[in-house]
């Protein structure tokens, strides 16, 4: 254990009091060493990623605050949903009828959820600034961090260890220049918040639900409480560019009448928000570490929404980062480069093991597939643990995942599934 001493104000300056933020100070905090979080953001604050998933609970559990979080009267997750257009297909990846532990999690309203998170944190002695973190410098002992309030003067604050959990803005990985953009995972989404969404009943209530639009686009519906759903379309970013963007109305409207399904589930709703919209929101990075930096979450990388990974890989990364700075910089006998190393290996793996789940759902026969699940050798068991967070697989699930794609693969020369009219459309359109 250290904590800081004359020369450095902390041992460990947190830019960002997101998931990875307050993952990342939370860990530092709750083992004695003095952590300064720096949120441009007053909160509670809008924040869109509402959908979280069950195996991540267990950094709730590294941060004593998994009763705190399941108290707080978010709605209860207990599987996802894929639907089709038309509605005749729906494939429930249920987490309790796969034995997946913890078999349920929850749906946030982020602005609380963050919030929540952010206390938690002070509460085990991380220290809050509400300023923008506008510039660094690194030397061979530390960081020193400028920062301020709008219209504030700089203040500069010096610590052993920086932590990036900035989210897409990057305040370290831009300045690094380790950014790279996702040239295969261009979309674009526009979304709001209703109230009056149909819903299905009992234990299928608090779903995520997909339900696919032509073009491989699709629609997020997340239930927030027993009236309120979050509901997002995603398109692809050219079909997105050839809109009006100054009317996000008409851009959400035009994909869901294009949708039989999601047109009668928001039948009868009322929005009870604006539309916002993101665009060409992934992206990865070279590095996700280097001396006395580490990029946790969005900060470093993202995969694009469709199977809610960001929030769960935000809290796994910023307690990963946590445990990277003590090994590599604070603790009694520290050892850089292998806590670099470590970290290094242990996000990339991550983010590469997930990303084929997300390309492949904007091909049309994994999509084939992902509808027509067969009850044979675990596959759809182990196609569920990895929507439930599961990202570091035993042996056998692995095996389970590569017959997965190579039926993927199968399913793209021969139809060993039957082919679903509305994936090949993009295709035909193409063509
Ligand atoms: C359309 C869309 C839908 C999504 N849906 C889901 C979903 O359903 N489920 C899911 O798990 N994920 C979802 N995500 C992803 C999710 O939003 C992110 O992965 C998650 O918020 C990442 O957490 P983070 O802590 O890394 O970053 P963030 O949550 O973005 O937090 C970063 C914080 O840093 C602060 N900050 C930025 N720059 C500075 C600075 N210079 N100084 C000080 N503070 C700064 C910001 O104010 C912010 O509070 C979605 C993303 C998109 C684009």
């Amino acid at each position: 254990m250290t904590s800081a001493s004359a020369t450095f104000d902390h041992d460990v300056v947190v830019v960002g009091g997101g998931p990875a933020g307050t993952a990342a100070a939370g860990y530092l905090a709750k083992h004695g060493h003095s952590v300064l979080v720096i949120e441009s953001e007053s909160f509670p604050r809008f924040h869109i990623g509402e959908s979280l998933l069950p195996l991540g609970e267990y950094v709730f559990d590294e941060l004593g605050c998994r009763d705190k979080v399941h108290a707080a009267g978010f709605h209860k997750k207990r599987g996802a949903q894929l639907r089709s257009l038309c509605g005749e297909h729906r494939v429930v990846f249920d987490f309790k009828e796969n034995k997946i532990q913890p078999d349920e999690t929850v749906q946030v309203h982020r602005a609380e959820f963050d919030k929540l998170m952010l206390d938690h944190a002070v509460s085990l002695g991380a220290k809050v600034a509400t300023a923008r973190a506008r510039s660094y410098e690194r030397d061979a002992d530390g960081v020193t961090v400028t920062f301020g309030a709008r219209d504030e003067a700089a203040q500069q604050v010096r610590a052993r260890v920086l932590i990036d959990a900035s989210g897409r803005t990057g305040f370290v990985a831009k300045t690094e220049g380790v950014r790279r953009p996702d040239e295969v995972l261009q979309k674009a989404s526009v979304y709001a918040h209703f109230k009056n969404v149909k819903r299905d009943e009992g234990e299928r209530h608090g779903d995520t639900r997909i339900v696919t639009l032509p073009n491989l686009g699709w629609v997020w519906w997340i239930p927030l409480t027993a009236d309120l759903t979050s509901v997002g379309v995603v398109l692809d970013i050219d079909v997105y560019k050839q809109k009006d963007k100054g009317d996000l109305e008409a851009i959400f409207s035009e994909a869901i009448a294009s949708a039989p399904l999601a047109a009668e589930l928001l039948a009868d709703a009322e929005r009870t928000s604006d539309f916002r919209a993101e665009s060409g929101f992934s992206y990865s990075t070279e590095r996700y570490c280097g001396d006395r930096w580490f990029l946790a979450g969005d900060a470093g990388s993202f995969l694009d929404p469709v199977w809610s990974t960001g929030v769960q890989m935000a809290l796994q990364g910023g307690l990963e980062s946590a445990q990277a700075a003590i090994a590599g910089y604070l603790s009694p006998s520290p050892d850089a480069q292998k806590a670099l190393e470590r970290y290094e290996r242990t996000q990339r793996r991550r983010y590469e093991f997930v990303r084929p789940f997300v390309t492949g759902f904007y091909e049309p026969a994994m999509r084939d597939l992902l509808f027509n699940p067969r009850p044979y050798f675990g596959i759809h068991r182990a196609v569920t643990k990895v929507l439930a967070g599961g990202f570091d697989l035993g042996l056998l699930d692995r095996l389970r995942l590569k017959m997965f794609f190579w039926l993927v693969r199968m399913q793209k020369r021969f139809e060993l599934v039957p082919r679903m009219a509305e994936n090949h459309e993009a295709e035909v359109v193409e063509a």
